[in-house]
């Protein structure tokens, strides 16, 4: 929903435009738009490098296991090297790790701070209380670590993935980490979003939910608090753009056919420089 609002050409390229690029028969500018879609940029790697290494802890712990040691530093210098060598551009290794940075030769004078920053994150991580709270809990009060699911709003299918998310004696923790370098504000968007989802999934209403949100840069937490009018709100807000959606379709919505000529180009040059699909977006306004 942020792309559709930023640029809505830039929202096609990831929803529309990237289809079917992933098969050997495609036409080479859909191949190029699936793979500029799986490009990250080296902040949104740290996330995910740090979110895999906890999500595969909390997984260990939950089946009873004890983990080895994690090398972060290790496996960012392995996914950097592949990256670096375009593996992700080979034939079914779109998966593996594609930085914005190799793609577009942006050069970086900070690699070290990047692998600094992820290590303090894990470490922040493994010296906070939640890593000994969540070591404890037992199989059945978890409810999910890292798992995509999804929920149906007017009609539409929202996805949402919770970091972790277990019961508590009355209702639900949801735990999100953060790994930004910069404070993060409280997400009224994501905040109904788990509400909706508590509810669908587990019946659960929003004064029995606690958000935790770590940082784990700073080491961190705040507790977000849900409440049913400001669900309300921006749940009116969420139909209002799933609408403007479906309006934008070139067909009905169970069709879902898009086309890019519908979708038009930012008008803000600045919003350009950092979008992964620029070496396809022909109509991109000058800079
Ligand atoms: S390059 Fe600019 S205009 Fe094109 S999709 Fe990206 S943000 Fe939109």
């Amino acid at each position: 929903m942020k792309n559709f609002e930023e640029c809505r050409r830039m929202y096609w390229f990831g929803a529309y435009g990237m289809w079917d690029g992933w098969d050997a028969r495609a036409d080479a500018r859909t191949k190029e738009i699936y793979i500029l879609s799986k490009l990250k940029n080296r902040w949104m790697w740290v996330g995910e490098v740090v979110h895999n290494a906890v999500a595969e802890l909390l997984e260990t712990y939950r089946a009873g296991g004890t983990v080895a040691e994690i090398d972060i530093r290790e496996r960012m210098r392995v996914q950097w090297k592949s990256s670096r060598d375009e593996v992700y551009r080979q034939p079914r290794k779109a998966k593996t790790t594609a930085l914005i940075e190799h793609d577009y030769n942006i050069e970086v004078d900070d690699w070290k701070e990047v692998a600094l920053h992820a290590e303090t994150c894990f470490q922040n991580f493994l010296q906070s209380s939640y890593h000994n709270d969540l070591k404890e809990l037992t199989r059945d009060q978890w409810l999910g670590i890292e798992e995509l699911d999804s929920f149906f709003l007017d009609e539409s299918r929202v996805f949402v993935k919770l970091d972790a998310v277990h019961r508590t004696s009355d209702g639900i923790r949801i735990v999100d980490w953060k790994t930004g370098r910069k404070e993060s504000e409280s997400d009224p968007f994501q905040l109904a979003v788990y509400a909706l989802y508590a509810n669908d999934a587990w019946r659960i209403p929003p004064d029995k939910i606690e958000v935790h949100e770590v940082n784990l840069t700073r080491g961190k937490v705040y507790n977000r608090m849900i409440s049913a009018p400001e669900i309300e709100k921006t749940q009116g807000e969420m139909i209002a753009s799933i609408r403007e959606m479906k309006a934008q379709l070139a067909s009905s919505p169970e069709e879902n056919i898009a086309q890019e000529k519908d979708y038009p180009v930012t008008e803000d040059a600045f919003r350009c420089r950092n979008c992964r699909f620029q070496k396809v977006c022909t109509d991109r306004p000058a800079s």
